[in-house]
Order: C-alpha cells, then structure tokens, then sequence
C-alpha cells in the first residue's frame, strides 16, 4: 500500500475515477490528490480526509480521466481547415493543399496555427500532442508558452521548402531544435521523415543512422493508401514497411502512421520490431484512404494508439470523436461488434499513445506518481445521460464539449472551460486576418443567392 500524503497543492473528489491503467475499470467514491506537477495520491475518498490541500475541488458529477494523447497531427494546418474537403489524397494534396501552403507557411503561419490548433485540442481534452510540420521550432515554442506537452517530430524531405532546402538541411535543423529545448520538460523531438514517396532511400539511410545513434524516434506516414503501396512495389519492387526494415528504420522508437494497407507478413513484421500503429481514422474516411486493420494489429500484440492527423483533413482536432470513430471502424471493418471495447478505445487514446511516444511511465493513465495529465469531464448533461458506464458515455457519447478542466503537468490550462494562457479574442482576431489572407474563393455557385 502506498502511503498516504500529509500535503497537497490540489485535492479533488470527482463522481468518478478512469484510472485507464487497470484497463475497463472506474473508481466510485475515490479522491485525487496533486502535488506540484504530480498525483501523489489516488485514494477512497474517507482516506483523503487528512491531506491538507491548499485548493479542494468538488466536482460531483464529473468524470476523472487522464488527458488524452493525439499521437499524430500537423497543427499550423489548422489554418486550412475546410479549404479543400471531399477529395482523394493525392489531387486534394496536390492541387490544394501543397500550394495554398507554398503561397502561406512562414513562421507566422505557424505560429498562428499552431496555437488555433493547441486552443481546439486543450477544449476536447488533449494534454500531449504529436506534431509534424514546417518551423517546429515555433510549434514548441508556442507549446511551451501555453505549457502543453508535446512531441516535436521536424519534417525531413528531399525537395525545397520555405523552412529548409534539401535533407541535410533539414536534418541540421531540426537536431539544433533537439539541442535548444532539451531542458524543457513538455517537449521531445524526433524525426519527420514524411513518407517513402517524398523521401529518398539515401535520406531515409541517413536518418536510420542519426535516430540510432541519437536513441529518438521516428514519426512516418507510411502506407496510407493502396497506391503508395503499389506505387513503391513498382518503383522499389518491394513494400514500403520492408523498405524501411531494410534501412533499419523499424523498431520500438518507430511511429507508423495510418497504415491502412496491411498484408499478414507486414503485421507479422510490426509486431517483431515492436514498432507502433498511429490509427487516423477520420482522416482515413474523409480521404477515403482505407481502414487499418486495429482488430488483427491488437490480436498480434502491436501498440495502436490514435490521431486526428491534421484539422485540412479531419476537420477537427477532437480525439473524442476520434475514439469513437476508431471503435466503430474496427467493428465494421472486422464484422465483429466485440473487437474493440470502450475501455480499449480509450486505452489507445492515452496510455497506448504515451506508449506509442515512449512517456509511458510518466503519462497515459491516473496513478500514484505520474505526471498530472489529467481532464475533468461533465457527465450530467443529457447527452450523456442516463449514466450506467462511464466508459460507454466517453466513448460513444461525449462530443468533447464537456469537458470542464485541464490540467498538464500540474497546472490548470483550462478551468470551466476557460483557458488560463490563451487569449481566445486575440487569437481569433488573428485567425480571421489568415482567413482573409488565404481566402475560399468559393465558387458563384456556391453562395446562395437573394430569392
Ligand atoms: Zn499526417
């Protein structure tokens, strides 16, 4: 038994506890004690009637949980979001996306973007975000100002760009990244190589070397579709996954993200370098890329945990819908409505996502001595009522809105909604000037005309 804390900077009695780790259980009538940026204490509430708190918090009819973990995701594209929807991958990326963002990314972009996107994850419960994208060094400093966690992951491609010009360059960059923010505690940083179609074996090779010698992860796109697959048979004739195999590329610090189009060798591979599963689901939808196969990944051991990839192709940042939709696809996709429980669901939305980003054993789940990640939800409102299993109502029936509180690290990012380090009016001032600046353009057509 663990002992009890005299002290605490923050106690809370909430309706219920999710601790995530044991897996489908919740805690009636149990207390949560903070201490500095730590739980010293999950406990029946009678137990915690002697820890003297400097801020109690009665939150009766809330559920407890710890924050979630959007494992993959591109923030500063946020400022594209509904710029271009109800398009395949590859003309919606060429013909939109690419050039609006040859035209608009700059430091500012990113800026601006990332902290719309940061704003929209801490309302639906984030606490860690993985990130992708040009200039991450002003995605972690906007982070960082915020005081969300986060995990730096700098692009790598062999083409030119506003932010580097060709893969040493980017390399360079993104390891000086690595050495400015090494003693900042909310941020990790890793590659970005963005795919095995952008990047070439040669750069790929280089960064197979750095990651091992440096001991960081690897972030990819990999097998998002089925002609990325096709395509790489042709041009390497084999699959991209044992491309990367053959590079060295695949291992327990590996992120493999979306990987729709899965043969059993490729699961079979996965699962004996230990590399992980970032499942997408609604960007997999919404592109109309393909479905991972999360139910025979979970029979072979392999760690799938959750993103919403970027808000140009989901077209939000709420990893609830995400879990939702994540459980839902895994039961249609494998004709078995037992594959994937709520308490799995919301497993691959934390711990399997601290997992994934190798934070494990400081986040991903409400124990005695991890670090406080933690969300407060408000179960009482009617659509999440009536209320016979929390787990249920988080995962196929809370929309994101209701969550109340949000704390990282230790600190209140978000207090009744509220944020505490963003100014909302400012920010939406400044995403309405990128709004204007970018411009829709819609069609004639398009706008209703007067009767
Ligand atoms: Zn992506």
């Amino acid at each position: 038994m663990k002992p009890i804390p005299d002290s605490a900077d923050t106690l809370i009695h909430p309706g219920w506890i999710i601790p995530v780790i044991p897996e489908n259980k919740w805690f009636i009538g149990h207390s949560l004690a903070i201490k500095e940026n730590r739980i010293v204490a999950v406990l029946p509430r009678d137990e915690a009637a002697g820890i003297q708190a400097k801020q109690t918090l009665e939150l009766p009819n809330h559920a407890l949980l710890p924050g979630l973990i959007n494992a993959h995701g591109h923030t500063a594209m946020s400022l594209l979001r509904g710029y271009a929807d109800d398009q395949p991958l590859v003309p919606w990326l060429e013909q939109h996306i690419w050039p609006a963002e040859a035209n608009h990314v700059s430091a500012e972009f990113v800026r601006d973007g990332a902290e719309l996107a940061i704003a929209e994850m801490i309302r639906a419960g984030t606490t860690t975000f993985s990130d992708m994208y040009f200039f991450p060094d002003i995605c972690a400093q906007v982070a960082s100002d915020v005081g969300m966690r986060c995990q730096i992951t700098f692009p790598v491609l062999d083409f030119p760009t506003v932010w580097a010009q060709h893969a040493d360059e980017y390399i360079r960059k993104g390891l000086a990244l690595r050495d400015d923010v090494k003693h900042n505690d909310l941020i990790t940083v890793g590659f970005g190589p963005h795919s095995t179609y952008t990047v070439s074996q040669a750069s790929l090779a280089k960064v197979a070397t750095l990651a091992a010698e440096l001991d960081i992860a690897v972030h990819i796109h990999l097998h998002e579709t089925p002609s990325e697959v096709q395509e790489a048979i042709t041009r390497n004739s084999e699959r991209p996954l044992n491309s990367l195999h053959k590079l060295g590329l695949l291992g327990p610090k590996t992120q493999c993200v979306h990987m729709t189009e899965l043969v059993d060798d490729d699961i079979a591979l996965l699962a004996a370098t230990g590399a992980h599963v970032i499942h997408c689901p609604q960007s997999n939808m919404k592109l109309a890329s393909g479905g991972c196969p999360v139910a025979k990944l979970k029979k072979a051991g392999i760690n799938v945990a959750l993103g919403t990839d970027g808000a140009a192709s989901n077209n939000d940042l709420n990893l609830f819908g995400e879990m939702q939709s994540a459980a839902m696809l895994a039961k249609l996709l494998s004709q078995d409505a037992t594959v994937i429980t709520a308490g799995e669901a919301l497993a691959m939305a934390t711990i399997n996502g601290a997992r994934a980003l190798g934070i494990d054993e400081q986040v991903g789940s409400l124990e005695t001595g991890k670090l406080a990640d933690i969300i407060a939800v408000d179960l009482s409102q009617p659509e999440t009522l009536p209320l016979y299993n929390p787990l249920s109502q988080l995962v196929y029936a809370t929309n994101g809105s209701q969550v109340s509180h949000n704390w990282i690290d230790g600190k209140l990012v978000m207090q009744d909604r509220q944020f505490t380090g963003i100014d909302s009016g400012a920010l939406a001032a400044r995403i309405q000037h990128w709004q204007q600046k970018i411009g829709a353009n819609p069609k004639d057509e398009d706008l209703c005309q007067p009767l």
